[in-house]
C-alpha cells in the first residue's frame, strides 16, 4: 500500500543504524575477534545490564584487543557482577531529586529532563543503568506536567535534555517537546546532553539542526566521548553541522579505568575534540554505581592526573574534574580549583 511504502522511505537512515546495534555478546565478540572465553562472563552481565553498541562505533575499535579502550566501555564484563562497597543502585541521589516524574531539580536556574530510556549505546560504567525510566519520563504526556513546572518558576533559566539518550527520541517527538519549552518566557538556553553525535553521528541530519537553531531559545550541545579513537571523521562531520548552525558544543568524560586514565589519553582527547570543534567541560569521577567498581579511578590519582594535564596543555583544554554530591548545590569541582 502506498502509505507503507512513504513510511518505509521516510525512516532516517540513523534510525536503521540505531535499530542495527549489535544487542548479542557473541556477535561482539566475534566483530572485534576475540574467543569465546569472554562469552559466559559477558552473558552474565548483559543480564543485569544489556549489551548494546551501534556497528559504526564498533569500527573504531582494534581487532583482537580485550584491552582497546572502545570496547571495554561497551564489553559486559564477570566483575560487573560482583558487589563492591559503597558501590549503589543510585549513586547520585536522583530519586531524591526528582520532582515530577522525570523531571530533576538539584541546581539553582536549571532542570534536567529525563525524556527517554532509551541510549544507542549502554556505556557499562553509567550511572543510570539501575534508574527506573519506565517511572521516570518527563516526555511521556508529551512534557505537559514538565512544562507546567518550569512556567511556574521564573528562576528556571535553562533546560536540560537527558536521558537515556533525548536525541533517541524521533524528530517528531523531540519538535513537541523543544517547542513546548520555547514558548516559557523566562528560559533562556536549550541543552542537550547527548552521546548521539559520538556513537551515532548520522543523527546529526539537517533537520535536527534546523530544529535546535529555528528556536528562540539557545541551544547548546553536550556530547560525550571518553577516548580520542572515539572521534572520526564522521564525528568530525557531525560536530560540523552543529558548529556551522553556530551551537556551542562541550564534551563531558568520565574518568575510567583502563579507558582514560593516563595523561596521554586525556591530553589526547582533549586535542582531538578541540580539532573537531568541541571544548572540554567536566571529566567526571566515576559515580559509585553498582556493577562498575572496576571502573574506578581513586580521588588523588585523579586529581594527579589533571595536574599533569594542567602543566600540559592551555587552560581552555582542561577539563574541570568534578563529582556528583548527592545534595550539594552544584556538582563539586575538585580541579582546578577556583
Ligand atoms: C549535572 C546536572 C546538571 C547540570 O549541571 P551543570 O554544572 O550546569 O553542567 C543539572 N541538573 C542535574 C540534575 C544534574 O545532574
Ligand atoms: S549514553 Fe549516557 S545515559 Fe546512555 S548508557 Fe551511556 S552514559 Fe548512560
Amino acid at each position: 500500500m502506498i502509505p507503507e511504502i512513504v513510511a518505509i522511505r521516510q525512516t532516517p537512515k540513523w534510525q536503521h543504524e540505531l535499530a542495527a546495534a549489535i544487542t548479542d555478546p557473541q556477535e561482539l565478540l566475534a566483530a572485534v575477534g576475540l574467543g569465546a572465553e569472554w562469552l559466559p562472563a559477558a552473558r552474565a552481565a548483559a543480564r543485569t545490564f544489556p549489551l548494546r553498541v551501534p556497528r559504526g562505533f564498533i569500527a573504531r575499535m582494534r581487532r583482537g584487543d580485550a584491552q582497546d579502550p572502545l570496547l571495554r566501555q561497551v564489553l559486559p564484563l564477570g566483575e560487573e557482577c560482583q558487589s563492591a562497597a559503597g558501590f549503589v543502585a543510585d549513586p547520585v541521589g536522583d530519586m531524591a531529586a526528582m520532582k515530577l516524574p522525570g523531571l530533576l531539580h538539584k541546581y539553582r536556574g536549571r532542570v534536567l529532563l529525563t525524556v527517554t530510556g532509551a541510549c544507542a549505546i549502554h556505556c557499562r560504567y553509567c550511572f543510570r543503568r539501575h534508574f527506573p525510566y519506565g517511572d521516570a519520563n518527563a516526555a511521556a504526556d508529551h512534557g505537559a506536567v514538565a512544562v507546567q513546572y518550569i512556567a511556574a518558576d521564573p528562576s528556571i533559566r535553562e533546560v536540560i535534555l537527558s536521558g537515556g539518550d533525548p536525541l533517541s527520541l524521533s524528530d517528531r517527538k523531540l519538535t513537541e517537546l523543544v517547542r513546548a519549552l520555547d514558548v516559557i518566557p523566562h528560559l533562556d538556553r536549550l541543552r542537550v546532553h547527548t552521546r548521539l553525535p559520538i556513537v551515532l553521528p548520522e543523527r546529526i541530519t539537517d533537520d535536527l539542526v534546523a530544529l535546535l537553531t529555528g528556536i528562540a531559545l539557545t541551544p547548546v550541545v553536550v556530547v560525550h566521548a571518553n577516548h580520542a579513537n572515539e572521534i572520526d571523521a564522521a564525528v568530525r562531520g557531525a560536530v560540523a553541522r552543529l558548529r556551522d548552525a553556530g551551537i556551542s558544543v562541550l564534551n563531558q568524560s568520565v574518568l575510567l579505568r583502563g579507558v582514560n586514565d593516563d595523561v596521554d589519553a586525556l591530553a589526547q582527547l582533549s586535542e582531538t575534540l578541540f580539532a573537531a570543534g568541541a571544548l572540554p567541560y567536566y571529566l567526571h569521577l566515576l559515580d559509585p554505581v553498582h556493577g562498575a567498581a572496576h571502573f574506578d579511578v581513586e580521588e588523588a590519582r585523579a586529581r594527579a592526573l589533571i595536574a599533569q594535564l594542567a602543566a600540559r596543555l592551555p587552560g581552555y583544554l582542561v577539563p574541570r574534574l568534578v563529582r556528583e554530591l548527592a545534595g550539594s548545590a552544584s556538582k563539586q569541582v575538585l580541579s582546578p580549583r577556583n
